[in-house]
C-alpha cells in the first residue's frame, strides 16, 4: 500500500490538469512578506493576508521606512474599519499622497501602496517621463457605499481600497487619469506601466480600460477572495 499515496500524488494532479481546470494563480507558499524586498517578491495574496496580523503588517511598513499613524476605529452600520492607519503627512516614499479627504488605509492596501510607489511608479516615471513623481492625487479610501449595480458593499466600506486620480512630476507636470489615459505617448506608457504594476500587488486593479465609472481613476483594493483566485486586473 506504500506506493498508493505516491501514485495518487502523481496521478491526481495530472487528472486535474487534464480536466482543463486553470492552475491556481496565487499560491500561499513562498518566503514571508518583507516590504524592504523588491515588489516582485510579493503577491496580492500574501499582501491581503497581512490583514490577519495588523501588528506584523505595521512592523513591516515601519521596517521599510514608512512613517505611519494609527487611525481611530470607525463603526458605521455595516461599514467601518479597525486597524486602519495613515501615512504621516501623506508621505509615501519620495512622494506625497494628496486629496481633499482623510485617508485611513487598511494595512494591506498601505503595504501594496508602499511597494507600488517605490518599485513601480518611480521607475516608470523616470523611464517614461524623465522625472520622478512627487505627488499622488487621490479621491479617498474610506466611504460607506456599495458596489454599483450590486448589493455588495464596496471594499471602500472597510478602507480596503483607494482611488488614485493622478500624479505630479518633480519638473512640474500634472498627469490626470481622465486626460492622460489617452494623452501623449509617454504619459500613456507611464499610466499603463502604473496600472500593470498595480495588478501585481493589489487583489483588484480597475483602470479607465475597465468601464466608464473608472475613466478618471485607478481603483485599487485588497479584497480577500482566497488563495486560488486570480487578481482582477482591468
Ligand atoms: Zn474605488
Amino acid at each position: 500500500m506504500r506506493g498508493l499515496p505516491a501514485l495518487l500524488a502523481l496521478v491526481v494532479p495530472a487528472l486535474v490538469a487534464a480536466c482543463g481546470r486553470p492552475p491556481p494563480a496565487r499560491l500561499p507558499a513562498g518566503p514571508p512578506v518583507d516590504l524592504r524586498q523588491p515588489a516582485d517578491r510579493a503577491s496580492p495574496f500574501e499582501l491581503v493576508r497581512l490583514r490577519d496580523d495588523p501588528q506584523r503588517c505595521r512592523a513591516l511598513l515601519e521596517a521599510a521606512g514608512a512613517r505611519i499613524e494609527a487611525v481611530e476605529p470607525v463603526t458605521q452600520g455595516a461599514c467601518g474599519h479597525r486597524d486602519a492607519l495613515r501615512f504621516a503627512g501623506g508621505r509615501l516614499g519620495s512622494a506625497r499622497l494628496a486629496g481633499t479627504v482623510d485617508l485611513p488605509l487598511a494595512c494591506p492596501v498601505a503595504a501594496a501602496l508602499l511597494l507600488w510607489e517605490r518599485d513601480v511608479l518611480q521607475p516608470a516615471a523616470r523611464r517614461h517621463l524623465g522625472s520622478p513623481i512627487t505627488r499622488i492625487d487621490h479621491f479617498g479610501s474610506y466611504a460607506c457605499r456599495g458596489i454599483e449595480s450590486s448589493a455588495r458593499l464596496s471594499e471602500h466600506a472597510r478602507a480596503n481600497a483607494i482611488d488614485i486620480a493622478g500624479f505630479h512630476t518633480a519638473d512640474g507636470r500634472r498627469i490626470t487619469l481622465v486626460e492622460g489615459w489617452s494623452g501623449d505617448r509617454a504619459t500613456r506608457a507611464f499610466l499603463r506601466a502604473a496600472r500593470d504594476g498595480a495588478c501585481r500587488l493589489f487583489a483588484t486593479t480597475l483602470s479607465p480600460d475597465a468601464d466608464a465609472a473608472h475613466r478618471d481613476h485607478f481603483h485599487l483594493d485588497q479584497a480577500d477572495r482566497g488563495a486560488h483566485v486570480r487578481a482582477i486586473c482591468r
